[in-house]
């Protein structure tokens, strides 16, 4: 997609805060600092719209972004967050399970990971949550641009086999850095936008 316009349009913690306009939505998560945001400036042009984990007192919601008024890329807050109490954890737990088993519009979803190790028991958690709620899953392996060339084949054959991926699924390799993978993964968002 061709991205001009793009709004983070807002922020919810519960259902009734998410936006009503019924476009299409596309979930991101994935661990704290696997490059979510990275990811999702890429995707839309941009430098830094969406904030980086290192933001100082970044909250932890569910943020919309309005892509052309025609689809929501929706950031869930990273997992694996060392420094929050339970109960914070808990609390997460339940917003995310809320967003992603109740939410009419959401299409699917892409998971991301650190395509320099293999994927880590909170990952292959959250792809195995998802697989059981039938969301189609985009696997996004990320940061490749640290992968040497000649090892991508195996980062591709660890990735699928240490997440058991789905035939229905895909798996793809990605780098914010050099933009390796960006037309694939819009074309995934753009097939399941349907
Ligand atoms: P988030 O916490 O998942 O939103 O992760 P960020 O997008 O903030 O990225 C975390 C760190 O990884 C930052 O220092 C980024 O610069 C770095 N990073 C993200 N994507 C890439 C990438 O594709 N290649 C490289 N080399 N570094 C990346």
């Amino acid at each position: 997609m061709e991205v001009n316009n793009v709004s983070m349009n807002l922020s919810a913690v519960s259902a009734k805060q998410y936006p009503d306009e019924g476009y299409p939505e596309i979930a991101l998560l994935g661990r704290s600092n696997v490059g979510k945001s990275s990811l999702i400036n890429t995707l839309i042009n941009r430098k830094s719209f969406a904030r980086t984990s290192s933001t100082p007192g970044k909250t932890q919601t569910l943020n919309f972004y309005n892509i052309e008024d025609q689809l929501y890329l929706v950031d869930v807050p990273g997992y694996g967050f060392a420094k929050v109490s339970k109960k914070q954890r808990e609390e997460f737990g339940v917003m995310i399970e809320e967003y992603l088993t109740t939410r009419k519009p959401l299409r699917g979803v892409v998971i991301l990971v650190d395509g320099r190790h293999a994927p880590s028991d909170d990952d292959i958690s959250m792809y195995q949550y998802v697989s059981y709620y039938h969301l189609p899953t985009l696997v996004v392996a990320t940061k490749m641009d640290k992968v040497k060339k000649n090892q991508w084949n195996k980062t591709t054959s660890i990735v699928n086999k240490t997440m058991n991926i789905n035939q229905t699924d895909q798996l793809q390799l990605f780098s914010a850095e050099t933009k390796s993978g960006k037309d694939e993964v819009w074309q995934w968002i753009e097939d399941h936008m349907k």
